[in-house]
């Protein structure tokens, strides 16, 4: 309600969301991803999109399951049996689990899959806990729940899990705590001892407590280094996953919700998962794509190109000055914004071309963020602005 009574056009709750996602969606009209016609040849290292041809495998996939096969082919689909098997396989295959066909969902990504997770077990009033810095939109999700947020910080700059600090944000009104590993931003995998003492943790808690456990770049993975699914530690646990990271095609929109055999009450929360995911308007994702799942199942994208990049960004920024963040995956690498105004700096860049997302986006703030799927052209060129940038820096701190 307004002043005067009347009501607004809003609901309370969206207001309350907006203040959460004012920051990203501002970025997101300032940067060039938005304007790109207009700008064609900027250094585009904001969001995680796309900036080479897509792998030819995705469109051989959509236009062999894009011709019908029946009168069905376009009805109307929930999670597709067929798209539940090619996902039980490779989460044996990648886990060495055995889940239960019947405790898979498909989503429309991890987004949805983040949504419908937290809509089935999260009531108004409860505490949600999540890591800082977050990705962008655990917060309004969470608020979207009439559910509280509550902050936990990543230690800088190793960003390893805050055990203590999660004990002391338990109380008897946390139903949930949302993990991303590998971890975007910093690029950090939650390592098993760590794993294994929050699920400690979370065990003392004096009610259950949920873990979703968004896993949207487990695939992404540098050096060899191997990923660790919480799930191995911990029971009451949500796996989420999307393929627009492995495949980039943020826009194609297919991911999934994954229970272990040995989440407690499997039978109603597979009920309160489905009915989560159509309450949340339909949060399944497209017929053609589920058709097309087994042959994308296998696709990835040059990981090896994607490290070879981060190998290069990284020792060159060094090289300069810059004090970085080397990444064990994801397809970003964090950066101590030289002067303490990140905004300011990415400003400055942008002069010059370059755009880069700002820490104060998300709660990172003395920060910026690089993100991997920029082309080599765009860091060919990039470079010497991020050197002039920081020289200038330089100089007007000592002014
Ligand atoms: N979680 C994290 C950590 C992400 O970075 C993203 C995408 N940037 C998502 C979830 C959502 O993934 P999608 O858009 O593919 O659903």
């Amino acid at each position: 309600m307004s002043a005067r009574g009347v009501r607004s056009s809003a609901s309370t709750t969206v207001r309350e969301m907006i203040a959460s996602v004012e920051p990203i969606l501002w970025f997101a009209s300032q940067s060039t991803h938005a304007k790109q016609g207009a700008n064609p040849t900027a250094c585009d290292f904001t969001f995680g999109n796309p900036h080479e041809m897509p792998l030819p495998e995705i469109q051989q996939a959509i236009t062999k399951w894009v011709v019908p096969q029946n009168v069905d082919w376009f009805a109307y689909r929930l999670s597709d049996p067929k798209a539940i098997a090619v996902v039980v396989e490779s989460l044996r295959r990648r886990h060495g689990i055995d889940f239960d066909p019947a405790d898979v969902s498909m989503t429309n990504g991890a987004f949805a899959a983040l949504a419908a997770a937290l809509r089935a077990v999260v009531d108004p009033g409860d505490e949600v806990i999540y890591l800082s810095p977050p990705w962008f939109f655990y917060v309004p999700m969470i608020i979207s729940l009439g559910a509280t947020p509550v902050r936990v910080d990543l230690p800088q700059p190793g960003f390893e899990l805050p055990i203590d600090a999660i004990e002391r944000a338990i109380t008897p009104r946390t139903r949930a705590i949302i993990l991303n590993t590998p971890h975007n931003p910093s690029g950090r995998i939650l390592q098993p001892d760590e794993l294994q003492a929050l699920a400690r943790v979370l065990e003392k808690a004096p009610q259950p407590v949920y873990l979703i456990s968004d896993e949207a770049y487990s695939r992404i993975l540098f050096d060899g280094s191997a990923f660790h699914t919480p799930l191995r530690h911990y029971s009451r646990s949500f796996l989420l996953y999307t393929y627009g990271k492995t495949l980039l095609t943020p826009g194609q929109r297919m991911g999934y919700i994954a229970m272990p055999p040995t989440m407690p009450d499997r039978d109603e929360l597979r009920q309160a998962l489905f009915t989560a995911q159509i309450a949340n308007g339909w949060a399944f994702p497209n017929a053609v794509m589920q058709y097309a799942i087994g042959d994308l199942e296998p696709a990835s994208v040059d990981v090896g190109a994607l490290q070879r990049r981060r190998d290069r960004i990284v020792s060159a920024l060094t090289e300069m000055g810059y004090d970085t963040v080397t990444p064990m995956g994801t397809f970003y690498v964090l950066v101590r914004s030289p002067m303490p105004d990140d905004v300011a700096f990415a400003e400055q860049l942008a002069q010059d071309n370059v755009f880069v997302m700002p820490g104060n986006i998300f709660e990172l703030p003395g920060w910026f963020r690089i993100s991997l799927t920029a082309n080599d052209d765009m860091v060919d060129r990039a470079l010497p602005a991020f050197e002039k940038a920081l020289r200038e820096t330089a100089t007007a701190l000592r002014s």
